[in-house]
């Protein structure tokens, strides 16, 4: 048996956006080192999961850890008491998110971009984020645009670049956010090679998805999401090999 406590717990996370409630008794378990993706319809709550754990969102009921740390909250005689904003950028300085529209500071060059959060949250000096740059950018296949602006790159590119100044920040988990909706099928293949080496890494992952081939090749776990609720988890074989349930079947038909 293992001893190794998982990286991501969710238990019974309830989420609303005024009383719309879009996350409902969410639980799931990411182990260290494990890739998870989680697939879906449009509106399902996975978006809304993802920004829970990166605490660009709070969650209302049940518990949320990452590591030992209760996301968002502190426990006092049973009841949670938000955290304060300082508390909040410590928990998510862990955490690495990459978003579909890449989210890139377009008034920096890409590496300005990725030195940007390690020299100003971690206090890492501009040569020691520089190098640290450097190699990242040489991982994802980007050295030679350190100093293009991400205007003059392709859509792949920014998200390369993206995925590097995620990783700048040495995060214990990552998390996808449909990381390549917003590309064409030609760059689609080449973020997705970079999304499958990191996994190669040990990198813990969630990834949200519609991609299945991908999905099917990377994940250790697969979850299908609907109507803010896990409906289904289970290894990829067993995901999109024979005795699918009807609600899973019904779902890849609509993406195949
Ligand atoms: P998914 O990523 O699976 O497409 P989302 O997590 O983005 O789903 O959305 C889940 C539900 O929450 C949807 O009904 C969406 O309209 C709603 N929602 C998402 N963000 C907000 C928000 N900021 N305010 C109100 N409702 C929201
Ligand atoms: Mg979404």
């Amino acid at each position: 048996m293992s001893t190794s406590k998982p990286l991501v717990r969710a238990e019974k996370v309830d989420k609303w956006f005024g009383r719309h409630q879009v996350l409902k008794g969410v639980s799931l378990t990411v182990e260290k080192g494990e890739v998870v993706s989680i697939i879906g319809p449009s509106g399902s709550g996975k978006s809304t999961f993802l920004r829970c754990v990166n605490q660009l969102e709070t969650y209302q009921e049940g518990r949320l850890y990452v590591g030992d740390q209760l996301i968002g909250y502190e426990e006092q005689n049973g009841r949670l008491v938000a955290l304060n904003n300082r508390q909040i950028v410590a928990q998510r300085r862990h955490i690495g998110m990459v978003f579909q529209q890449f989210n890139l500071f377009w008034h920096m060059t890409v590496l300005e971009n990725i030195v940007e959060a390690p020299i100003m949250v971690l206090g890492q000096s501009r040569e020691q984020a520089t190098a640290k740059a450097m190699e990242l950018l040489a991982r994802v296949g980007l050295a030679e645009k350190a100093h293009a602006y991400p205007m003059k790159l392709s859509g792949g590119q920014q998200q390369r670049a993206a995925i590097a100044r995620a990783l700048a920040m040495n995060p214990e988990l990552m998390l996808f956010d449909e990381p390549t909706s917003a590309l064409d099928p030609e760059t689609t293949g080449e973020v997705l090679a970079v999304i499958g080496e990191l996994a190669k890494t040990g990198m813990t992952m969630i990834i949200v998805t519609h991609e299945m081939g991908f999905a099917r090749q990377v994940s250790d776990r697969i979850v299908l999401m609907e109507d803010g609720m896990i409906q289904h988890e289970g290894p990829p074989e067993a995901f999109f090999g024979e005795g699918q349930s009807p609600r899973l079947k019904a779902f890849l038909s609509t993406i195949h």
